[in-house]
């Protein structure tokens, strides 16, 4: 799967990016990632991306020429690479829809992702009309730059793409799959400050082990995720 992030910043995406699990899936050639700095294809001879709005307002906005030019060149790179270059186009914006697990598993089935990072005010509106596929946020709070939420996305689809993580069974049974949470977990010693790890995960009861975390799974969901229990409550009849 091919991963392409527009963006004024891509040493920081790449550098985010670029380490342990997915690092090593880059390596691998499961999964490519590549930054394209939009300020590369400004036409402004001082390399400006932005200006101000019109109407007036504080802050800067990117301008739609770089924006676009960026695009067309990304949409060169998947032609060389594949023929069909239909491609999503995601805006990361907090007035998008509120990315999720299941929005994750969606857009792994894709063959590549083009991300667009805004930055300052946003970007001009004509560009979005013209490229933008999907509109998604990372949550109800304003960030200074689309680059942290493209990686915060890219890491929760990359993860479930087939041969990413070495164990595929590791994605199937972590939060959010089947809208209950994960059970708690535990690893060496058995007693640590005088606490205990349960003692039929030491049974080698595989059955009892699966029921006592699907029980914990669901006490903790219940608890801690009203709204996502009642989700799986609802599921189960
Ligand atoms: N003026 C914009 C608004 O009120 O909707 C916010 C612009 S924000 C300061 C700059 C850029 O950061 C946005 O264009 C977007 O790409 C990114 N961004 C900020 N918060 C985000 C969030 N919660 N989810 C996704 N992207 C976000």
């Amino acid at each position: 799967m091919n991963f392409y992030v527009m963006t004024l910043f891509p040493e920081m995406v790449m550098q985010g990016l670029n380490t342990s699990i997915l690092g090593r899936a880059v390596e691998r050639g499961t999964i490519a990632i590549e930054a394209v700095n939009i300020r590369d294809y400004t036409t402004d001879k001082h390399g400006k991306v932005d200006d101000y709005t019109y109407g007036g307002g504080a802050g800067m906005l990117m301008q739609a020429q770089p924006v676009y030019d960026t695009y067309l060149a990304v949409n060169e790179m998947i032609k060389k690479k594949q023929e069909d270059a239909r491609t999503r186009v995601i805006y990361v914006t907090p007035q998008g829809k509120t990315f999720s697990q299941d929005m994750a598993k969606e857009l792994a089935g894709e063959g590549n992702l083009v991300f667009l990072c805004g930055h300052y005010e946003g970007i001009d509106e004509r560009v979005l009309e013209e490229i933008v596929t999907d509109y998604v946020s990372i949550g109800d709070y304003v960030l200074t730059g689309g680059e942290l939420p493209a990686m915060v996305m890219i890491d929760a689809i990359a993860r479930l793409v087939p041969d990413v993580l070495h164990n595929d069974e590791s994605a199937q049974t972590e939060s959010f799959h089947n809208d209950l949470l994960e059970y708690p977990q535990y690893s060496r010693p058995e007693v640590w400050r005088d606490k205990a790890v349960p003692s039929i995960l030491l049974s080698g009861n595989h059955a009892k082990v699966d029921e006592w975390r699907l029980e914990q799974s669901i006490e903790r969901t219940k608890r801690l995720r009203p709204d996502l229990y009642e989700k799986w409550e609802a599921r189960q009849k």
